[in-house]
């Protein structure tokens, strides 16, 4: 406490000045009184200064929410104020004394420190159940992602996918809301597909928008329910390991209204703009022999040209590969044939389930499991049927058994031209020389192949197709070693010796 300090003039001044202090005014009439203005003249009065409290740091013990302002020389309370309720201490105490901040402590209401308490660890908590339900859900949504993902990979429709999480009810159980809404209806599996769809899309766009030049191969294909489709890939190259590496994916696929050059160019260019890839970076097209791809007045390959001049037109290499086998074997009038009788029994036996059992119970019999494929021919895809010329020379002996046995007229119609010494030596033949050709053909159909490796390939082919007209094939030595020469009918042996 400081004290209390008087400065006068002379004594009686001084007495004056006692007097004030008790109440006593110092004009009340008394003869030595002396009027006010004076006495300020003369009497220097200094009020008695008031001590300062301050803010005293020990009471922050165990209080974290006390804020001492040392600006405003104010105290708050942070945990009222994120409270958000009003208070003193939310606008700023003045008075520094410890029994104020105990009084706010413990103070009670709508507008106190308890009240601000109770909202702040209902909040807490409300937090920490949100947090456990969001985790929760988040590790039922990855599982049902993961469902969803496994399904579109392995090409099973989306009806399989709730019985796929039923496989993974504990992981799960937090995807159901209720009753009702389980996530697993087919509009549900479609969102989580394009989900996952945007996903890989976005990563693959950032990868070929990052490489310098691209090139599209185009292809039309008509879906189950007659729908006519366009099938983009695209091919770029990607930085790896300081090397330029190229890779090719699958961009996407448009159904076309009309397939004509017109639409298919117009679809293709909607679908780079969309996806974000620079025409003047397209640096190559490939597309198949069809004159809306190839026509050079209007065709889709010119229509590109017209926009970036400077791109490379190729047509499938391996589908090239196909035509030019399919169109020479037409030009040799028996493998037309052969071909035409291939058809007729792969016909035979994969339409008629009753002939598919007869021909696995004779297999059966004679104990031979080996391939029972039979497989269509077609000129485009002249190669696939090495696999069926492979079968007609494994389980020969199983097909004419059971053309034998039937009395039908369709097997009368085969058993005569697969039964002769021509057709064996041509099916011994053609399983040898399609096998090289047919790994050509898988060599050209490699997403990594380059034009230099197109050569090489082709003339290591044709160096063994060359060997096969000299030395037979293991087929054919197989088969002439039992049958060097076409054996004479018993009605030619007759006419010989006659
Ligand atoms: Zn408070």
């Amino acid at each position: 406490m400081g004290k209390r300090k008087l400065v006068a003039s002379d004594p009686c001044q001084s007495k004056i000045q006692k007097l004030s202090m008790f109440g006593f005014s110092s004009n009340s009439g008394s003869e030595h009184s002396t009027p006010p203005a004076q006495a300020s003249n003369s009497v220097k009065i200094v009020k008695p200064s008031t001590p300062k409290r301050k803010f005293n740091i020990s009471w922050k013990f165990n209080r974290n929410w006390l804020r001492y302002d040392s600006k405003l020389g104010l105290m708050f309370c942070d945990l009222c104020i994120s409270a958000n309720v009003q208070n003193v201490f939310t606008e700023g105490c003045s008075i520094m004394k410890k029994e104020n901040v105990d009084k706010h402590e413990k103070g009670t209401g709508d507008n106190s420190h308890s009240a601000a308490l109770c909202k702040s660890q209902s909040a807490e908590n409300m937090e920490v159940v949100r947090q456990n339900a969001l985790s929760k859900s988040k590790s039922a949504i990855i599982s049902a992602l993961r469902n969803t993902h496994f399904a579109a990979s392995n090409d099973l429709p989306n009806s399989m996918v709730p019985r796929l999480n039923n496989l993974c009810i504990s992981q799960l159980k937090d995807l159901r809301v209720d009753s009702h809404t389980t996530y697993e209806s087919n509009s549900s599996v479609q969102e989580f597909q394009q989900s996952l769809s945007d996903v890989v899309l976005d990563r693959l766009l950032d990868r070929a928008r990052a490489s310098s030049v691209f090139s599209v191969m185009l292809d039309e294909s008509t879906d189950v329910s007659v729908h006519q489709n366009l099938i983009v890939y695209v091919r770029f190259l990607e930085q790896i390991g300081g090397r330029e590496v190229p890779r090719v994916e699958f961009l996407g696929i448009r159904q076309l209204s009309v397939a004509n050059a017109e639409a298919i160019t117009s679809e293709l260019l909607g679908m780079l703009r969309d996806m974000g890839l620079d025409l003047s970076r397209l640096g190559g097209v490939s597309t198949d022999e069809a004159s809306v791809m190839v026509g050079c007045k209007s065709g889709v390959v010119t229509r590109l040209r017209e926009l970036c001049p400077g791109i490379l037109a190729t047509h499938c290499i391996a589908h090239r590969l196909a035509l030019s086998c399919g169109e020479a074997a037409d030009k040799v009038t028996y493998l037309v044939k052969f071909q035409a009788v291939l058809n007729d029994l792969y016909k035979y036996f994969e339409r008629s389930p009753k002939n598919m059992a007869r021909l696995e119970k004779v297999q059966g019999i004679l104990e031979d499991s080996r391939s029972t494929r039979l497989k269509q021919v077609s000129n485009t895809r002249w190669l696939s049927f090495e696999g069926s010329v492979q079968a007609v020379v494994n389980i020969f002996q199983s097909v004419v058994a059971v053309i034998l046995e039937d009395n039908s007229a369709k097997s009368l119609a085969l058993h005569k031209p697969i039964s002769c010494y021509k057709f064996l030596y041509v099916a011994h033949f053609l399983a040898d020389a399609l096998k090289p050709l047919a790994m050509l053909s898988k060599s050209y159909q490699k997403s990594e192949l380059d034009f230099t490796e197109v050569n090489c390939l082709l003339h290591s082919t044709v160096q063994v197709l060359d060997k096969l007209i000299s030395y037979p094939g293991c087929n054919l030595s197989a088969f002439l070693q039992h049958a060097p020469t076409e054996p004479l009918l018993l009605v030619d042996i007759v006419a010989k010796r006659s």
